[in-house]
């Protein structure tokens, strides 16, 4: 049975409002609504037992009524340089992994939004298998509750969010966003709106209502070609939502929020990597205020890529600096724990077919 149809729902699905109406149509007053985000959002309660400010009836019930606990954890792997990434077990089998990522001066939780993907980059583990399903809104949180709790550990509080992980965030409005309002919700996980940044494989209509929204995310695009055939060849939606519509959408996006963009682009020798790529994306980016994120591939067996040399990938940086466009290198992190995208679940998948 798929989470969001059980008869005994996790809690981490109810906004502040809904379980506000839940409290007073048992005869409760709404305020325990408040106590219990406080409990399970600040104070990191894995279950209804230790919420020691409600009455223990209460405490009963709601252990009957809803579900609250952990994750069950299929893998936990850590990095030399501290990344740690977590494969999740959910309860119909599916797999998601959430990552922990601290530098000096941030720690950011990579989260997944839907099991598997149905976009099909090429050059992405998560699309390899196909997709699965949604994650529900109480699914995202609680990917965030795990990674805040292991950064806690390690003195680290929790400061950003990025929707990185398996899976199309804007393919998942509606879960994602009741999601986002309790993870930036003082009353919450408390993480502000500036900290959190959804990355899009470029769904144009959905950009333009998250611009008509008018919230204070981030918004990160997956741009990785450098005009509308080149984006083919690596991003199948490029067919549905192509190149110059994207770019249209974001300048569109720029003018209504005023909200800087972030494109990332993915760093693959002798196809994004290349001279033709400097001149056409200087053409297209012309007056759009934008950082452009320069990623390695990193490497999928799947795929026949090979990630450019240390040199050709600062030459290109160096161009589209020159060219106009503010660009920066990202540092690959936590390669040996295989922490780019979907590479753990779909590491998984692979050897469970091996094993069955
Ligand atoms: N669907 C969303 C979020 C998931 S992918 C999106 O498309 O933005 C998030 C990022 O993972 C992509 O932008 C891509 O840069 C990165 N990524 C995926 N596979 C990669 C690989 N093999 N090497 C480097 N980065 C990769």
């Amino acid at each position: 049975m798929k989470p969001a149809d059980s008869p005994h729902p996790d809690i981490r699905n109810f906004s502040l409002e809904e379980l506000e109406n839940y409290f007073v149509s048992i005869g409760e007053k709404p305020f325990r609504a408040i106590q219990i985000f406080e409990w399970i959002y600040q104070k990191s309660a894995w279950g209804f037992g230790t919420m020691a400010n409600l009455p223990k009836e209460l405490r009963e019930r709601l252990a009957k009524d809803f579900l609250c606990g952990p994750n069950a954890i299929a893998e936990k792997k850590i990095s030399q340089e501290g990344t740690t990434k977590f494969l999740f077990d959910l309860s119909d089998r599916e797999k998601i992994e959430s990552v922990l990522i601290p530098t000096q001066t941030r720690t950011t939780a990579c989260i997944s939004t839907q099991a598997g993907c149905k976009f099909g980059c090429r050059f992405c583990a998560s699309g390899i298998g196909g997709w699965s399903r949604n994650l529900t809104c109480a699914e995202i949180v609680t990917q965030v509750l795990h990674v805040k709790e292991e950064a806690l550990k390690h003195q680290k509080p929790l400061t950003n969010i990025v929707f990185m992980g398996t899976g199309e965030p804007l393919d998942n409005f509606d879960n994602l966003f009741k999601a986002i309002k309790i993870i930036n919700s003082n009353k919450g996980i408390g993480i502000g709106a500036r900290h959190i940044t959804i990355s899009t494989v470029g769904l144009v209509p959905k950009i333009k209502e998250l611009a008509k929204q008018n919230l204070q995310i981030e918004l990160a695009i997956s741009l990785h070609g450098y005009d509308n055939e080149s984006r083919n060849l690596l991003m199948p939606v490029n067919r549905k939502y192509p190149f110059d519509d994207l770019v249209a959408a974001c300048r569109e996006h720029f003018k209504q929020t005023k909200r800087q963009i972030t494109f990332e682009y993915i760093l693959i020798k002798d196809v994004t990597c290349t001279a033709k790529a400097v001149q056409s994306l200087k053409k297209s980016f012309q007056g759009i205020v934008c950082k452009m994120n320069l990623i390695p591939y990193n490497p999928v067996s799947e795929f026949d890529h090979k990630t450019p040399s240390r040199e050709e990938m600062l030459e290109f940086r160096n161009q589209l600096e020159g060219a106009g466009i503010h660009a920066t290198i990202r540092t690959p992190r936590g390669r040996d724990v295989a922490a780019a995208c979907g590479q753990l679940r779909h590491d998984s998948q692979k050897s469970d077919k091996a094993d069955g």
